[in-house]
């Protein structure tokens, strides 16, 4: 097959998959009231390469001259990394700043998967490359969707797996058998999960010997019996409209506790299984490609706060004050510092002996570290710009009513602005930082592809200090190694 159209895509997610919203069953995510916005959300993606003015940056043509989704292109270079953020900038600047991330994530494991692959199987005598090269080839020539389920629920944070109150809190092998293994337990807040065909599955942290059943990496059909989703409700503004809520009203990323009740997977699925050891080191690697994605997107959303706030500047007759100048001048700093860092990241990129271009870690790190850590600072600038009426203003049913549109039409207007297009801005820095949507990006910024200790942490690991320490040793003429 090659590539799919959006709706081969959607009815391909009507496969008896068990997903649940507000404690109820979902007989078809695509239509429901809530989900639906999700799943029309990401079928954008399969748009994109159908578009003749996107097809060239969305697809990648091999040397068979099959046409593929780009996603799939193994990166080999600076511009295959150069490439691969451009469609992930593109395709989420027109979701209107929301990530479509139902092929951005999984691929980013399937190259992690690739380099991890065979290191554990020249040390443990594996044939875990061969079964990762066979899955990558299936869902590039299906065209698939993927979700990747990486993060634990677990429990007592202090706590190692097996000394938690139960064994469950993070996911494990109960069963090994002849055609495959058995496994158990639960991760939280994988995104895109009702969207995809997929679900790749990680570890989350480094272990040690007595937990090598929770070394355990693998990949299963999202309808796979045992496979529970239990979606959450937050993050979308479909109940207040398109006047209130611009973007949230149409796209929305959704988030479930995805729960492994005693889940079969067949061996040729098998990508780690009890080696302990490469269990750390599989978790960082997906790390490296994920937040390189995490920062190829996040502009977008940061342009929008640039734009919402220059516009209300602009409608309140403040723009050239220099206080407003100054918190746009920060928010532009803010915004290219991150673009720029991605786009070093992939220049700088390390490119493996079997020819992978792995992203620059210490950019990558200190992209994402730069956006999170001035997030909210970010969302205060704009708030200040736009004023109170981001939150006291009137509804959309007072536009309609005969009774109050012309106390709005006569009291809201700005400066050379009527008061509809006034509220609509306003509107805009509502959903995107007031809202639950706002809310919800708020907690994107800071915990999505790791919390900002975890870009320290990974930033002061990698970071070449014998480098300085030689060159101010140097200067004062001592020895120190
Ligand atoms: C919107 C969103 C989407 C996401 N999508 C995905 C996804 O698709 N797939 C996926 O696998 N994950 C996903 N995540 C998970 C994300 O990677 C985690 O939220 C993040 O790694 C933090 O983990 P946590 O939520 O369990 O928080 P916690 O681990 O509870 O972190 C809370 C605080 O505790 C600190 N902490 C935790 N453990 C320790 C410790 N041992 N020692 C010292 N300090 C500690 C942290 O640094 C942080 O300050 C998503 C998260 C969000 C918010």
């Amino acid at each position: 097959m090659a590539l799919r159209t959006a709706d081969q895509y959607l009815a391909g997610l009507r496969d008896g998959r068990f997903v649940t919203f507000k404690g109820e069953r979902v007989k078809d995510v695509t239509t429901h009231e809530h989900l639906g916005i999700g799943a029309r959300h990401t079928a954008l993606d399969f748009e994109l390469a159908e578009m003749a003015e996107h097809r060239q940056l969305f697809t990648w043509t091999d040397d068979d001259g099959q046409t593929h989704s780009r996603y799939y292109k193994r990166p080999e270079n600076s511009q295959d990394l150069l490439n691969r953020r451009e469609m992930i900038e593109t395709s989420t600047r027109i979701g209107d700043s929301v990530v479509l991330l139902v092929k951005e994530i999984g691929t980013d494991a399937l190259f992690a998967l690739d380099l991890v692959s065979r290191v554990v199987d020249a040390k443990a005598g594996t044939q875990y490359n061969k079964r990762v090269a066979a899955f990558h080839q299936h869902c590039r020539d299906n065209d698939l969707t993927l979700a990747v389920a990486q993060t634990d629920v677990k429990g007592d944070r202090s706590l190692l797996p097996s000394e938690q109150e139960h064994p469950d809190y993070f996911v494990h092998i109960v069963e090994e058998r002849e055609d495959g293994i058995i496994v158990r337990g639960a991760k939280a807040h994988t995104t895109g999960t009702p969207f995809v065909d997929e679900i790749i599955v990680l570890p989350t942290r480094a272990i040690a010997e007595a937990d090598a059943a929770y070394a355990v990496a693998f990949a299963i059909p999202v309808n796979t019996p045992g496979v529970k989703l239990l979606a959450s409700p937050f993050g979308g503004g479909h109940s207040l409209g398109a006047f209130h809520s611009p973007v949230s009203s149409r796209h929305r990323l959704v988030d479930t506790l995805t729960v492994f009740d005693d889940v079969f997977v067949p061996k040729e699925r098998v990508f780690l299984q009890k080696e302990w050891q490469a269990a750390g080191f599989l978790a960082n690697t997906f790390v490296e490609f994920h937040r390189f994605t995490a920062i190829s997107y996040k502009p977008p959303l940061c342009d929008l706060f640039i734009g919402a706030a220059a516009l209300l500047a602009q409608y309140n007759g403040i723009h050239k004050v220099s206080h407003v100048r100054d918190k746009l001048t920060k928010l532009i700093t803010w915004t290219e510092t991150v673009r720029a860092l991605s786009r070093a990241a992939a220049f700088d990129c390390r490119v493996t002996d079997f020819g992978l271009a792995v992203p620059n870690i210490i950019q990558t790190n200190l992209a994402k570290y730069h956006f999170a850590a001035h997030y909210h600072e970010a969302i205060c600038w704009v708030q200040d710009i736009a004023g109170g009426l981001v939150v006291t203003g009137p509804d959309e049913a007072d536009m309609a009513s005969a009774v109050t549109r012309p106390f709005i039409d006569r009291f809201l207007g700005g400066a050379g602005v009527n008061a509809e297009d006034r509220l609509k801005a306003l509107n805009l820095v509502h959903d995107l930082t007031a809202s639950d949507f706002g809310g919800y990006n708020q907690l994107l910024s800071i915990h999505a592809e790791g919390s900002l200790e975890a870009q320290k942490i990974t930033i002061y690991r990698d970071y070449d200090l014998d480098r300085c320490k030689d060159l101010a040793a140097g200067i004062i003429d001592v020895e120190w190694k």
